[in-house]
């Protein structure tokens, strides 16, 4: 496709002048026929890469979306914006979808937005030659390695099969690398074409703070944000009913919301929320997922989020406009051994409390915290990112160069197949079963570090992988294996810097004090 009709088009029906990065390059992918699996940011622009499309492809394009609030809403702006757009799901009127069947028939839709429920009806409907092109929104809801699972959208490994010369985008904000394979995989799109936009944003600041009188923190937060929006995270619908009357009492337009209001409420507090006649939302994870509301200043995390997926998803809807928002976590180690309960029930119990793991280590963390995010979404800094409370308040380093050099070189004779702790044992010299019945004390890192304690070990290491030098398989066993970075430390004679760790009793006392 000529790159001036698709600038005139996004100029004619969305009225931008250009396309944002990613954007452009996803678009012609479309258009040479390829599947695609799109990662980008939320706010970071997805709907136009297929929203575009659809409108100069010659037959209509198929959206599979998860949430019918959301599917309006897209529709209403399309709509809005002259493009031929509706939705079907279950909870219409059989004369409406006969209606949209109709226009499906006289090829008046460009775009159709289905629940991935209600796909078998479409089934009946399209046909291979009648459909351009299929978009999967939320694709990571298909992957039960992600933190949002559906199984309805397990059964979207179908429409491959089904439409096999149809291209298919699946789109997410959320992925870690597992997941996107898991995401290919599933949909039958082995050879998609992989864009990954950056994750950075670099308007957001990053702090985290332990949760001692979080709510007294919390009231010292909001007292010079009386006309700034924002939202409060908590664990249970209880939270937020409490914390939303406290700062009701204290004079603040502040409301709960979670999945236990009705529908109205729901949609009201929303509405107000959007409208700046409320101010503060304290709302269990419910809330959030598909709320376009740019000018959100702060996000705060009264409790801490299962993984890391979660949290940067919940903390990105702040300040969407690019203008500088805070963001505050409380580290509570009650969360977290609360968290690891709700864990402990699921399907994939054992990648869930790896996951949470990462998400503690990140609150405990005494690197650069933007750094560790990035790590986590594959995305590796250099530099030191100046807006997060490490970087503001930094601990006293050191040159932890011969440290991590034994660190990472007993990784590697390990192969990359052993937990945390068994790296630990094999550095320490110890004796016990796991390094003895796999002769690991024949190995020329044992017991290279038996003068540093278990604990400076394990927190040594974290920073290892936080820097970027290491990752948990959460995949296989958690076991850690080294990154490419790896190399450059092991071979390169690369400098590592290391935080000192804090005498385990000062972090003892602060937790018995919460
Ligand atoms: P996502 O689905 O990735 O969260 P959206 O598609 O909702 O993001 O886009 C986020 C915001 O960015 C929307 O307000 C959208 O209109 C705007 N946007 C998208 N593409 C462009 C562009 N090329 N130029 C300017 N604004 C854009
Ligand atoms: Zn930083």
């Amino acid at each position: 496709m000529e790159e001036a009709t698709l600038l005139n088009t996004l100029k004619e029906y969305f009225g931008y002048d250009s396309f944002r990065p990613l954007q452009k390059k996803v678009i012609d992918s479309i258009f040479d026929g390829k599947d695609n699996l799109v990662i980008m940011p939320t706010g970071g622009g997805k709907s136009i890469c297929y929203q575009l499309p659809a409108i100069l492809l010659p037959e209509i394009t198929l959206v599979i979306s998860p949430l019918i609030a959301l599917m309006k809403d897209q529709v209403d702006g399309l709509t809005a914006n002259g493009v031929p757009a509706a939705y079907l799901n279950s909870s219409q009127q059989e004369a409406d979808q006969q209606a949209i069947f109709q226009k499906i028939d006289n090829r008046e839709l460009k775009l159709l937005y289905v629940a991935p429920e209600s796909l078998q009806f479409i089934d009946k409907i399209l046909t291979e030659g009648k459909i351009s092109l299929i978009a999967i929104d939320e694709a990571h809801c298909i992957s039960s390695w992600g933190h949002d699972f559906r199984p309805a959208y397990t059964q979207l490994g179908y429409l491959k099969n089904r439409f096999p010369s149809t291209p298919v985008i699946a789109l997410t904000a959320t992925a870690d690398k597992a997941t996107r394979s898991d995401i290919a995989q599933q949909l039958n799109i082995p050879k998609a074409k992989k864009h990954v936009a950056s994750f950075d944003r670099k308007n957001l600041s990053l702090e985290v703070r332990p949760g001692i009188k979080r709510f007294e923190q919390i009231a010292t937060f909001v007292k010079n944000r009386k006309k700034e929006s924002g939202i409060i995270y908590c664990l249970s619908r209880k939270t937020t009913e409490e914390i939303a009357a406290k700062l009701k009492a204290k004079g603040f337009k502040a409301e709960a919301y979670h999945a236990g209001l009705s529908h109205d409420d729901r949609t009201r507090i929303q509405d107000d929320f959007i409208n700046d006649e409320k101010q503060i939302i304290c709302a269990t994870i419910a809330f959030g997922m598909g709320i376009d509301k740019s000018n959100i200043r702060w996000v705060i995390h009264y409790n801490m989020p299962k993984n890391m997926e979660g949290y940067y998803q919940e903390i990105g809807r702040a300040g969407r406009d690019g203008l500088p928002s805070d963001t505050l976590l409380f580290h509570s180690y009650a969360d977290v051994v609360q968290l690891q309960r709700f864990a402990s029930n699921a399907a994939n119990e054992e990648v869930q409390l790896a996951k949470l793991d990462r998400m503690k280590q990140y609150s405990e963390a005494l690197t650069c915290r933007r750094k560790i995010l990035l790590n986590y979404f594959g995305e590796l800094k250099q530099e030191d990112c100046g807006n997060c409370d490490i970087c503001q308040n930094p601990p006293a380093f050191f040159d932890g160069t011969v440290i991590a050099q034994k660190a990472l070189s007993c990784i590697f004779r390990l192969k990359g197949s052993e937990p945390i702790s068994t790296i630990i044992d094999v550095l320490r010299g110890s004796q016990n079963e796991a390094v003895l019945s796999k002769n690991y004390q024949k190995l020329p890192t044992y017991g290279v570090g038996s003068s540093i304690s278990w604990h400076h070990w394990q927190q040594y290491i974290i920073q290892l992988i936080n820097i970027g030098y290491a990752e948990v398989a959460f995949h296989k066993n958690n076991h850690l294996q080294l990154t490419k970075a790896a190399k450059n430390v092991l071979f390169e004679g690369e400098k590592v810097r290391l935080a000192e760790v804090p005498d385990r009793k000062t972090i003892q006392q602060e937790t018995e004090a919460s």
